[in-house]
């Protein structure tokens, strides 16, 4: 029997091992860790890439979130529109400044914020959208900038898994006030260990970021605001300028793989993903009536999935106090009890796409 782990970090790692290596023995000979060259040159690289004026490393997509709404004010009596899908770190971040998540359903194709739910949801204390492109798929961006800009609102991006995923070839992120992305170590760009970092075109805002990011410090031991203490140290910086110059081709073969197994899983709903979008398949997922025994299924056939989320935010019991209860997303909530994560990174074989596809496929036709 096969045994084809959900992700396999190691397969890349001897991939690029050498390159790897010498950066981090570069930092541990300069003995600069925290602030140093290794994160001025990933910020600028990672602009170059994303093609944006400013890029503020940080010490993990949850703190990016966080630090963007520091720097835009927000807080105590505000509220923040975010669909109730994503990873708990989105709303954790509207919550961790004050301010009050006010969710939104669901497409039910392509699992992103609900246009139509978003415009019913702004009110006066609505201060910025938080849309997320979830599962490396571009959310519907263009509407909800036009949603933003007819209400006066901030769109702050969640880009933790969309690392180089575009619509019409920009790329996601660098649509809004700033898109954060996540450095966790299984995103498509991930260091080893926690990491993060804010994008902006806005001088202004890139100034507040790199006071809030250390201290709020203006200069030494001088604090004219409240900061945090979030960097990106210089380790995990030499590691992503290295991976940097490899995720355009991950991407592509992250794409390769999607399409092979759309090919081979005819009969199944995957995610849709718009003709002028470009998704990076952070995560590829299936969607079945029968979703616990087909994960049953593919485990005993040697194949790890995951579930991405079992749970809505609203039903979260860390957000009991906010008063939601089952029915109130009900896309969302009947899409979490249906999906289905299969493996998919860039060194998967593709006899793995096709005997995970098969091993699906004759589940699916033994109903
Ligand atoms: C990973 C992730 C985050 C949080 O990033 P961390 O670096 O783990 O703090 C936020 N939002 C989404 C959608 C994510 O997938």
């Amino acid at each position: 029997m096969k045994n084809i782990p959900y992700l396999d970090l190691y397969r890349q790692y001897v991939v690029i091992e050498d390159e790897i290596d010498i950066a981090i023995k570069r930092v541990l000979n300069n003995q600069s860790f925290i602030l140093g060259q290794e994160l001025e040159a990933f910020e600028s690289t990672l602009a170059n890439y994303l093609d944006v004026k400013y890029v503020v490393g940080v010490g993990s997509g949850t703190d990016g979130l966080v630090l963007a709404f520091m720097a835009l004010g927000i807080g105590k009596g505000d509220e923040v529109i975010t669909p109730v899908n994503s990873f708990i770190a989105t709303t954790l971040a509207i919550t961790e400044v004050g301010a009050t998540p006010i969710f939104t359903d669901v497409d039910p194709q392509t699992y992103q914020m609900s246009i139509n739910d978003l415009s019913s949801k702004i009110t006066k204390r609505t201060k910025a959208i938080l849309p997320v492109h979830l599962y490396g798929a571009p959310s519907d961006i263009t509407s909800i900038i036009n949603i933003a800009l007819k209400n006066d609102l901030h769109v702050v991006e969640d880009a933790c898994q969309a690392h180089g995923a575009t619509v019409n070839g920009k790329k996601v992120g660098t649509y809004g006030s700033m898109g954060v992305f996540s450095f966790y170590p299984g995103k498509n760009l991930g260091a080893y260990g926690d990491g993060g970092a804010i994008c902006t075109n806005n001088e202004q805002i890139y100034n507040i970021l790199r006071k809030l990011r250390n201290y709020g410090q203006t200069k030494k031991y001088f604090h004219d605001d409240i900061g945090k203490n979030s960097r990106l140290d210089e380790i995990q910086a030499a590691v992503l300028t290295v991976k940097l110059k490899h995720l355009s081709n991950w991407n592509r073969k992250r794409n390769a793989k999607a399409n092979h197994y759309r090919k081979l899983l005819e009969d199944i709903k995957t995610q849709f993903v718009p003709r002028d979008d470009y998704s990076v398949y952070h995560i590829f997922t299936v969607e079945h009536e029968r979703r616990d025994e087909l994960k049953m299924y593919l485990a005993g056939q040697g194949i790890q999935t995951q579930i991405h989320y079992p749970v809505p935010i609203h039903l979260q019991k860390c957000y009991r106090y906010l008063g939601h209860k089952k029915g109130d997303f009900p896309i969302a909530e009947g899409v979490a009890g249906r999906i289905l994560s299969l493996p998919i990174y860039p060194e998967l074989k593709n006899v793995e796409v096709e005997y995970i596809a098969k091993e699906i496929n004759h589940f699916h036709s033994h109903l």
